[in-house]
Parts: structure tokens; sequence; C-alpha cells
């Protein structure tokens, strides 16, 4: 608008240091009072529309932020709708469906663009290759990996520390197509190409052109003239280029039946696993190196790692954690157990900011972190794992492990894409970390770093979510049944390890079911029944306890022993 004709505003001398620049120009306007002319470059103006649009994507996109899937769908095709009808109807602003007038040809070196389209074409190869170069920046960063453990999981990604506001509203701000038939024609080839496969797309996007504008074209030709040789009226009729939909339709459906992952995969080469690779080696005694990132914290003496006070938490007619007090110091092994249903896994949500209490508080470090976001939570330094496991299952192992340093790393898109040296070195430094944590399962997770986390095995799942929290540099780690779906060997291997990471300097809070590893390693047991805690101390004195065995084994049973 401000390079075109559309908006003439009286002269004043206001313009005048524009007119010096070269950007507006005074105009005589018959029988009246002399109007400005703005014509600023197209040049300045195309870094300038790109931000319009992306405030435009920002403001769209925030309201929508609690959607999800196809509500966000039907809402972005909405807006899709919703706009160009706003511009076509303000023509005071837009001129309407005639578009604007006066705008004056982009220049080169004194080249002048003019009206022929073939230097726009240029332009346009050229910003097509700049944003596919962006899109490969991205994709191996901070900001590229944040954005896919979003759409994996979003409250895992919270949980790792991802901004998931924040990085969302950034992904609105990035070129999307607004027209319904472009959006289709977009799925159709990234459905062709390959999800997820810059080239894949990108090989995509030119079989559908070529074929839209090329190949159908000529076909027609083709059956024209077949038609004429057999006297046919109907095949003489025939415009293929009208069907592009129904061909789209036929590609989606045979891509879906016979190449899902499209013509170039987004291909995770990972070579097949050697004999020694695919045995696991059950180690025992813990881990034998020790971790660099991870040190114990030094607190004033008396002030407990993590402290609650009066948590209550209701869903509807339940009390799931009903007052509940308890305090962990630095450098122990905390086990909380308690029968099903007694509200372990809400107390971690709690403290994890998942769920916010609907009273009571909790101290991390001495400090009150009760309602904060989970991904601030992370940065104070409490990292946790999920009973019902929260991988980001299309991501490999490592970009999962890299996702949980999200919280300790800086790079943003700007970096991420000009890649200066800092940047470099920052990603360089969380994949030599995100190694030396994998190292921790020994010949268990090493060697499929490059495999989809969906692929692994269930208790390798289980111990990549342990990897992923503790890469994030945890001060206190909270895991919810560590063990379940191990075998009685796995266990206890990975109890071991668990003590060993405690030895470093890890505080743990541990949810388990079995009784053989809780007593094992932790230094102090807590036990929940119905919400509240009904018995707290050392392994021995708990198990001795009698309102314990009456909530594990009833109250026959207690009045037998
Ligand atoms: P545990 O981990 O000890 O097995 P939970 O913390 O998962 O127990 O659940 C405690 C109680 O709270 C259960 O009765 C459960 O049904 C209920 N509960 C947990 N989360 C929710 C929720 N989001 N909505 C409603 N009820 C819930
Ligand atoms: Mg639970």
């Amino acid at each position: 608008m401000v390079a075109s004709t559309q908006i003439t505003p009286p002269w004043t001398d206001v313009w005048q240091p524009l007119q010096w620049l070269g950007l507006a120009s005074r105009a005589h306007v018959e029988g009246g009072l002399d109007v400005v002319h703005l014509h600023v470059s197209f040049w300045l103006m195309l870094p300038g529309a790109a931000l319009v649009a992306a405030l435009c994507g920002i403001l769209f996109g925030a309201p929508t932020l609690r959607l999800r899937g196809d509500y966000l769908a039907i809402v972005t095709l909405g807006f899709g709708e919703i706009v160009p009808i706003v511009v076509r109807n303000t023509p005071d602003w837009t001129n309407g469906p005639m578009g604007l007038n006066g705008v004056i040809s982009p220049q080169v070196f004194g080249f002048r663009f003019g009206v022929t389209s073939t230097p726009y074409y240029y332009l346009a190869a050229f910003l097509v290759a700049l944003l596919v170069f962006v899109s490969y920046r991205l994709k191996d960063s901070r900001i590229g990996r944040a954005w896919m453990a979003i759409r994996e999981d979003e409250i895992a990604a919270g949980a790792m520390g991802v901004n998931r506001t924040r990085l969302k509203l950034m992904a609105f701000s990035t070129p999307d197509m607004f027209q319904f038939p472009v959006s289709v024609m977009v799925l159709v080839m990234i459905v062709l190409g390959g999800m997820g496969s810059v080239p894949g797309v990108v090989l995509g996007a030119l079989i559908l052109q070529l074929l839209q504008s090329w190949f159908l074209q000529d076909l027609t030709q083709w059956v024209h003239a077949l038609g004429r040789l057999v006297g046919s009226e109907g095949l003489q009729q025939v415009e293929l280029v009208q069907t592009i939909e129904l061909i789209f339709g036929i590609i989606l459906v045979l891509m879906m039946l016979y190449r899902r992952e499209g013509l170039i995969p987004a291909s995770r080469t990972t070579a097949s696993l050697s004999l020694t690779e695919q045995a696991a080696m059950p180690s025992r005694g813990g881990i034998g190196v020790s971790l660099s990132g991870i040190r114990a914290v030094q607190l004033p003496a008396g002030t407990p790692m993590l402290e609650v006070l009066g948590l209550t938490k209701r869903f509807g007619g339940i009390t799931a954690v009903k007052d509940l007090g308890f305090t962990i110091d630095p450098r122990t092994v905390v086990g909380l157990i308690g029968p099903n249903g007694s509200g372990k896994t809400t107390f971690f949500n709690l403290v994890t900011g998942l769920d916010t209490p609907d009273s009571g508080r909790v101290f991390f470090m001495g400090e009150d972190i009760t309602g904060l976001p989970s991904h601030t939570i992370v940065e104070r330094g409490i990292a946790r794992t999920f009973q019902t496991l929260r991988l980001f299952a299309n991501m490999t192992v490592l970009e999962n492990v890299l996702v949980g340093m999200h919280a300790r790393t800086r790079a943003n898109a700007v970096g991420a894409v000009l890649l200066p040296p800092s940047v470099r070195a920052e990603e360089h430094g969380a994949r030599a970390w995100a190694m030396e944590v994998l190292a921790i399962f020994g010949n268990r997770l090493l060697p499929r770093v490059n495999h989809l986390a969906g692929s692994l095995s269930y208790a390798n799942r289980r111990r990549l979510e342990i990897a992923r929290a503790v890469a994030a540099r945890p001060r206190l780690l909270l895991l919810d049944e560590p063990t379940a779906g191990m075998n009685p060997a796995e266990t206890m291997e990975l109890a071991e390890q668990i003590r060993s990471l405690n030895k470093m300097g890890l505080t743990v809070l541990l949810i388990e079911h079995k009784l053989n590893v809780v007593n094992t390693i932790s230094d102090k047991v807590a036990v929940l029944d119905y919400g509240e805690k009904i018995a707290e101390g050392r392994v021995e004195e708990v198990h001795r306890n009698e309102d314990v065995i009456r909530a594990y084994l009833g109250r026959t049973a207690a009045a037998g022993i």
C-alpha cells in the first residue's frame, strides 16, 4: 500500500524527508490540494511485507493456540476464507478486487523489471531456494526439534522445557499458504514427496507443477487428436486440466496405498545393527563413568531439595491428593509407593507444573515454584519421566535426548539459520552431552541413536525417557514407574543405574511398585493411600507399619499379622 497510489494524504512539509530519500513525491491534483504519492522501493517492501505477514500469522495464531489436530485445521481454513473476503471488501485500503495501482516496478542496478514475468520468475526462484535453505537449517536445530516435539507430544515437550506458547506463535509467523485450493495442492505435494523430507517436497512440487502446466495440456491435445481420429465428439471436448483435482485425489489414494513414506522418504538411513549391538548385555554395578553435566548442588544446611505443604488436588468428586506434606533431602533417593489410584502420578504433575494444585505450596531448593509453567520448572532443575511413555515417537533417539537439552541451550531461529560459531559450538556441545547421557545405558541405546524412538523395545523406551530427563541437567529427577514392563534382570540393572545417578549428585524421587527396587535403592519411603500420606520413613519402618499393610493387603491380612 505504501508503494502505490492507493492512499494519497494531502501534502505537507512533514513528507519532505521522504521525498529527499526518494520514497515519496508531491503530485499535483487538478482543482485541489497537492497530495503525496508514496513509492517506497519494492526491495524495502519485500522484507516489510514478510514482517507484516508474520505479525498477521501471530495475530491469527494466538486465539487458536489451544486447538489441536482437526479443529486447528478447520479454524485455519476458516481464516483462509475470511481474510480474502475482508480484503476484497475494503476497497478504501486495498482497492478491492482490482488490486493496488501505481506500484513502481522493482529495479536492480538500473535494470527495470517492467511488466514481463521473467525477472519475477528468477526472483521467486531465488526466494524459494532461500526458503529451502532456511527449512534445512531449522530442521536440524534447537528450534526445529522443539517444533517437532510439540507436534509429537505437546505435554511432553513442555515438560522437557519447551515454551509451547512462544514456539507455536513462532510457527504461525512462518509463511504458509492461505487459499484452500492451494492448500490441497500443498497437501498432495507433501504426500507425494514425503512428509518431513525437504528434497521430497521440492520434487513433489516440481512433479505436480509439470503435470498441471505441461503434461496435462499435452495429453489433452493427444486426446483431442485421438477424438478427431475416431470421430468422437466426447473425446474432442475433454479438458484434462480441469480434472486436476481428480488427479490429485488419485495420487493421494495411490500414495497412501503403495508408498506412504513418499517418493523421497524423510530417510533416516539406519545401518542394521551387528550381532553384538543387538545382543543386550545385562550390565551390573551401575554406571561406570561419571557424567560431566551432573554435579551435586550445595544448598544451605537444612534446606530440603523439595518441600510441599498442604498440597491438595481435586478432580470433580475425587480428591486425588489431599493435604500432602512431604520433604526430600538433597542427594537422597526417595521411594513413593501406594496402591493404584492413590495419587502418585497426580503428585508428580503438581510438582512439575502439568497440573495446578487447588491449594498448598511447592518449594524447590527453598523457592516457591507453585503454579509455574512446566517449561520454567525444568529450567529451575526438575525433570521427570512419564508412567505412560511420552516419547517423541517420530524423532530419533538422539533428537529425543536433544529436546531434553532445550532448557539448557539458547540458540534462536536466526542463529539456527545463520549458524554463527557460538550456535555451532552449542549444538556440538549438546550432541556430545546427549551421547554421554545415552552411554548411561551401555550398549542398549548407543547403537540406536539414529533409530526412531517409536521403533525401540518397550524397555529401551523407558530408558530413553530417563536419558531425555537426565539430559536436562536436573537437580531433582522424578521417575514414574521406570521399571514397569521390564523383566527382573533389566529391573535390577536399572535400579543400580538410578543409584549411580544419585551417587553423582542427583536427588531422585521414584514411584515404584516393585518393592525390591524400592527396598534396595531408597533412603526413605513415603506411602500414599487415597491421596493421603499414611506413612513415611526408612524402608524397614514403613514395612512394619500397620496402615501400610492394610492399604496394600486389606484389613483381614493386617489382622492376621
Ligand atoms: P496413581 O499414579 O497413584 O496410580 P493417579 O495420580 O494417576 O494415581 O490418580 C489418582 C486419582 O485421581 C485416581 O482416582 C484418578 O482416577 C484420578 N485422576 C487422575 N488424573 C485425573 C484427571 N485428569 N481427571 C480426573 N481424574 C483424575
Ligand atoms: Mg500413576
